[in-house]
């Protein structure tokens, strides 16, 4: 009872702001859109959705291949220049809006749960950020996709599952550095007892030459009876 009268009040001060501060579509300046929605229904549509989810050996999955095996992998846009989605894609990470990046995951969320291909995935991990840009950033841009995914599935995201660190001796950098052209920092899987037979989803906002996501998702299938799959929010041509 009491949370359904607090919703209702928030409902109602949601109702009241949008008098002062009117929501409008963050792609055409429209107001004819819904209260939970960033952007109106025309340009909700006109967004460059790329469908790889629904297919197999698509181009996702081809930048891993004879890299890692995976169950499945997609992005769920094109990263085409100049478009809203790149518009959105920077406001979330350029400009720490953090509300645009968790709209991008509930979007991400139901074109999984709409496809066979991603229907067995039990948890949901953000590839971590390297230390410094964390650091600069405040923020992981991955763990906020995965909110709004989770938002979307209700499946649960571990956070904390994958760590990343800095190297430590000068031989563990010079093996990782000649293995790992262009990665930040070794991951390390902090409790694979709890990740064992499951099937994981690695999450990430762009794909390019897929260098990180091979090196954390590498670690992750050294755990017993792990599946993994890949899903990032855009896809980008080298
Ligand atoms: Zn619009």
């Amino acid at each position: 009872m009491q949370i359904a009268i607090a919703n209702s009040i928030s409902r109602m001060f949601g109702a009241v702001s949008h008098l002062f501060y009117p929501h409008t579509c963050a792609g055409c300046g429209s107001d004819i859109l819904s209260p939970e929605s960033l952007i109106c229904t025309h340009c909700f549509a006109d967004l460059p959705y790329t469908r790889f989810e629904l297919h197999n050996n698509n181009p996702v999955e081809k930048i891993f291949w004879g890299r890692l095996p995976l169950t499945a992998a997609t992005s769920e846009f094109y990263f085409a220049k100049s478009s809203l989605i790149q518009q959105l894609v920077h406001q979330f990470k350029y400009k720490s809006n953090i509300e645009t990046g968790h709209f991008l995951g509930t979007i991400m969320g139901k074109s999984l749960m709409n496809s066979p291909r991603f229907k067995t995935i039990d948890v949901i991990i953000p590839l971590p950020l390297s230390i410094h840009k964390e650091q600069k950033r405040g923020f992981n841009q991955a763990n906020i996709l995965c909110q709004g995914i989770s938002e979307s599935t209700g499946l649960p995201v571990l956070n904390e599952s994958v760590i990343r660190q800095r190297y430590t001796d000068t031989q563990t950098r010079k093996h990782r550095i000649e293995r790992w052209k262009n990665v930040e920092g070794s991951f390390v899987v902090t409790d694979p007892e709890s990740l064992r037979d499951k099937h994981i989803l690695l999450v990430d906002d762009v794909v390019t030459t897929g260098a990180t996501l091979e090196a954390c998702g590498s670690q992750l299938l050294l755990i017993d009876g792990v599946k993994l799959s890949i899903a990032t929010l855009a896809y980008a041509t080298k």
